[in-house]
């Protein structure tokens, strides 16, 4: 491997038999919403463990669709964390929703439940915790608050295809949950995502919601006297949020090497923290209880003492044609979401920094001290060894 080629912070992993599979339905007679993109979502389901598979055009689309099947509402409220790309947010935004988000726990950068708690509401629709970085999060004890209090759970999955909580595959584990295939992801389609459920009637709704809210099937007409052979109904607003047929060969042929790609993310995370075991000044990633993670991403912090020896790293690093990275952003931090509730917005004069403080503690810490190095399956044993070497010289 060339040792000056740029380091990205995450790539995606094509071979031959994932062009020859593309190039197949390039040469055949559906190019979307034919058989592949069935057979996709069958292998899917059953991967995962779920009864139901509806594959759309991005994670994002996948989002809105589990926002729609859930029924989310103008003016509903939906809880998430703050430390999570804007799409997570944006389902509910897109329903007229709101979203307020929760604190997360500073050992697994995930939505914390007992910051869940305080923020339920009577307008409190759903809960939508994220399985940052690919580690799943406390879903027993979310799932017992969403039952108290009548909520629907959507788990974003974007980042954990293949972890497994208490066993089991994330996937199948609540009523909703959605997938991301953009590149950076576990297995991609170029662009493209999967929301997976194991009820009947919500996998109706997704269905119909990625296709225009239309329905083909008689038995569901509510004009039931127009026997034409050409008749169907569109009976609520959809979207075209199809996958096609070329993406779905894709995706069919990498979910077929998950559990290699996942397998080759272990060693470089147990590389990386045999290596940084010796600096204590790197916080290394841990897995929690019952969790198997995904490892999406491979997050250190920085402790305390030096409040910009973050960003020096990440320049260095970055002169040393290694890509750092950071995931993420608060959103509550992002105009966009400041504007939404009265927790984001420091009283006149004041900077709204010290009420992100107060309103979110743990999120703040993590902020100022984490950096995502690079970690995908293609990385080589050599571009391991550069990114330890690059961060041992900056200490
Ligand atoms: C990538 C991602 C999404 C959105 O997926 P797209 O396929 O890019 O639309 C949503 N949530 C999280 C946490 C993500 O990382």
């Amino acid at each position: 491997m060339n040792e000056d080629r740029f380091i990205p912070y995450a790539h995606q992993w094509i071979e031959e038999d994932d062009i020859a599979a593309v190039a197949e339905v390039l040469r055949s007679d559906w190019l979307t919403c034919g058989p592949k993109v069935a057979e996709f979502e069958r292998s899917f389901a059953s991967y995962v463990g779920a009864s139901y598979a509806v594959a759309v055009s991005s994670g994002t689309a996948a989002l809105h669709a589990a926002a729609f099947a859930a029924g989310i509402g103008p003016g509903d409220e939906v809880i998430t964390t703050p430390l999570t790309f804007a799409a997570t947010a944006n389902c509910a935004l897109y329903r007229g929703g709101i979203p307020v988000f929760a604190d997360i726990d500073p050992r697994t950068y995930n939505i914390d439940p007992q910051s869940i708690e305080p923020r339920i509401t009577a307008r409190t629709r759903a809960i939508i915790p994220v399985h940052f970085a690919g580690q799943p999060c406390d879903l027993e004890a979310i799932h017992r608050l969403a039952q108290r209090h009548g909520l629907t759970v959507i788990e974003d999955a974007a980042h954990a295809l293949g972890a497994t909580y208490d066993g089991r595959r994330i996937g199948g584990l609540s009523d909703l949950t959605i997938f991301s295939f953009h590149p950076v992801k576990q297995i991609t389609t170029g662009e493209g995502g999967m929301v997976t459920t194991n009820a009947q009637e919500l996998y109706e709704k997704l269905l119909m919601f990625r296709s225009h809210g239309l329905t083909r099937d008689a038995g569901k007409w509510r004009h039931p006297s127009e026997p034409s052979p050409w008749y169907y109904e569109v009976q609520f607003l959809g979207y075209n949020y199809r996958l096609t047929d070329i993406q779905a060969a894709l995706g069919i042929s990498q979910l077929k090497k998950a559990d290699r790609f996942l397998a080759r993310r272990r060693v470089i995370v147990s590389q990386y923290n045999e290596a940084f075991a010796d600096l204590p000044v790197i916080i290394t990633p841990v897995e929690a209880a019952k969790a198997q993670s995904a490892w999406h991403l491979y997050v250190i912090q920085l402790a305390e003492n030096a409040p910009d020896s973050r960003d020096k790293l990440c320049r260095h690093l970055k002169d040393s044609g290694i890509a750092a990275n950071l995931h993420y952003i608060p959103l509550y931090r992002h105009p966009l979401y400041a504007g939404l509730s009265t927790r984001h917005q420091a009283p006149p004069g004041q900077s709204p920094d010290r009420r992100w403080l107060q309103e979110y503690p743990e999120t703040e810490r993590y902020y100022r001290r984490a950096l995502t190095l690079p970690l995908f399956p293609a990385m080589t044993d050599a571009d391991v060894s550069r990114v330890v070497e690059a961060v041992e010289k900056f200490f």
